[in-house]
């Protein structure tokens, strides 16, 4: 993985379209490499999804997209890139995670096994011994999983560990193995962050991954939001030479300057529009390629409501005011039929909502005119492209969802900002339909993205294509290990263009 040797690349250019955490990665890397980096982001504002502003008009921070990190602090190339000699800072609520049961209960992720163990009474044992081995070797485990899935995995042995439960429905996994409606719901809540529905195969993974992270690394926010992640990732770019051209939208591949390599930080419908061409050709893609990106599916949708309340939720249960990440839906059986609803197209009556915190860790998240007040980051999932059948359909069903584990918070709200799918994919065109995964995690998709392909990093030109002279790569959610900010993709994407340029 790094990337460091500059002097075999002088003179080598790259370019690449969209600043996300996975095309500044990319870019981050190859400038340290030596290579002549140009960004082009279309937004008058670097960062895609990672980045926070001041939405509310209150002079605070808000995350527009990403707000909880598991992935993040966890992320080898973020590491590698040392963000935080650029200015990042991870920050640890003291609960990484909980979940609100009904009657006043509350199933709580610690940053610690056997603490979250001896929350689950008779589950206890059972809990431990699903996530133990995966908490014990975490680091071989996100060596296997933060990569590319059609290789022979660097540690087959954990790999053939962590596949019974991952390839399992987290469904399955939860009524098998557990008693208690706080193991189930804690299990889920985490699988909830596939959006696919829980019965399907491979959502074991994720509920196993995103638990296990919590209990070793952690589920922290970056102070100052989001958005001061994506800074360090420019603060290693500029250290390098590399420039971001903002208010830059790149409509075709012929208007950018000559370079060896462009790297595309989009989604496989993106990517086809771009390579379009209007000549004879058709396409600046092979057949096989535009055929596999053609057949990309997109995913079920968020619908984004950030508060201002005039004080903390007032959560029953004490325990979850202390958590950066809450997942709100009610128990077991209703968080499967909500992320089945959204999956089938119908808007549910009790939604899966995520909560996050961040002042919970971070004291800086409510200031100017917001001091002294609480700012709350939600979203609910809904149908792919959700529209309202009225204005405030979707904020109305959050708070009821909240105020069903927090009496009074409705009478806390100040102000609400609301970001539909719509509003969202207006914002970043990523965001297809308001797909926050770029792509849906079923079927296939859910381990070969952006397709069948032994090289999803590489994006196979026509012989006769206008720009030829550029080869294509893919960095974005669309690619392994998919979405999230680890900017994974993003350093595969950098590590195929070195190889291909390797002397
Ligand atoms: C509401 C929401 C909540 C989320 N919550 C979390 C979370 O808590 N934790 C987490 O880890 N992840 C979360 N995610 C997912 C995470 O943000 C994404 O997976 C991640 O940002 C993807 O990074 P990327 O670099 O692939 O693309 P993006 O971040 O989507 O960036 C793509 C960039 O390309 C630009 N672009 C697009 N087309 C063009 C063009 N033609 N020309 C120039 N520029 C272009 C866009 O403007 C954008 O800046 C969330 C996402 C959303 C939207």
């Amino acid at each position: 993985m790094p990337i460091h040797s500059r002097s075999s690349n002088h003179g080598r250019r790259a370019i690449v379209v969209g600043s996300g955490p996975n095309g500044l990665t990319s870019a981050a890397l190859l400038a340290r490499a030596g290579w002549q980096v140009d960004v082009y982001e279309r937004n008058a504002h670097p960062g895609g999804a990672a980045a926070s502003a001041d939405t509310l008009g209150l002079g605070t921070v808000v995350d527009l997209g990403a707000a909880g990190h598991p992935f993040g602090v966890a992320s080898p190339v973020f590491r590698n890139l040392d963000l935080t000699s650029h200015g990042l800072e991870w920050v640890h609520p003291e609960v990484p995670m909980a979940h609100p049961l009904p009657h006043g209960e509350a199933a709580v992720l610690h940053r610690d096994v056997e603490m979250t163990a001896q929350g689950l009474g008779p589950d206890a044992a059972r809990w431990r011994s699903i996530h133990g081995h995966v908490i014990e070797h975490i680091d071989e485990h996100l060596r296997n999983l933060l990569g590319p899935m059609l290789r022979v995995p660097p540690h087959p042995l954990r790999m053939a560990r962590f596949g019974p439960v991952a390839a399992a429905p987290a469904s399955w996994v939860v009524n098998s193995a557990f008693s208690t409606e706080a193991a189930r719901a804690l299990f889920l809540g985490s699988a909830a962050h596939a959006i696919v529905p829980l019965t399907m195969p491979f959502t074991g993974a994720f509920g196993l991954l995103f638990g296990a992270l919590g209990m070793s690394r952690g589920w922290p926010v970056v102070r100052g939001g989001t958005g001061q992640l994506v800074e360090a990732l420019l603060s290693v770019l500029r250290a390098h030479g590399g420039q971001v051209h903002l208010n830059q939208e790149v409509t075709s591949l012929a208007d950018l300057p000559t370079a060896d390599a462009i790297i595309l930080n989009l989604t496989p419908a993106q990517v086809v529009r771009l390579t379009d061409t209007a000549d004879d050709a058709g396409s600046q893609l092979s057949r096989p390629t535009r055929r596999r990106l053609n057949n990309w599916r997109y995913g079920t949708a968020a619908f984004k409501v950030d508060f201002l309340l005039d004080g903390p939720i007032p959560w029953t249960n004490p325990a979850v005011a202390g958590a950066g990440t809450v997942h709100v839906v009610g128990g077991s059986r209703e968080l499967i039929r909500a992320e089945a609803d959204v999956a089938a197209g119908r808007l549910p009556r009790y939604p899966f909502v995520m909560v996050c915190q961040q002042h919970a860790a971070d004291p800086t998240r409510a200031t100017g005119a917001a001091a002294g007040k609480t700012v709350v980051w939600t979203y609910a999932h809904v149908p792919h492209g959700y529209r309202e059948s009225r204005p405030g359909e979707i904020a109305g069903l959050i708070m009821n969802q909240i105020e069903r584990f927090a009496p009074g918070f409705q009478q806390r709200v100040l102000k609400q900002v609301e970001t539909s799918p719509a509003d969202l994919a207006a914002w970043n065109p990523n965001l297809i339909g308001g797909d926050v995964a770029g792509g849906a995690m079923t079927g296939s998709q859910a381990l070969l993205r952006p397709g069948l392909t032994f090289g999803p990093y590489r994006i196979p030109q026509s012989r006769g294509s206008a720009n030829h002279t550029a080869r294509l790569y893919m960095a974005s959610s669309s690619t392994p290990p998919g979405a999230g900010v680890h900017g994974m993709p993003g350093a595969w994407a950098a590590q195929a263009v070195t190889q291909d340029f390797t002397d």
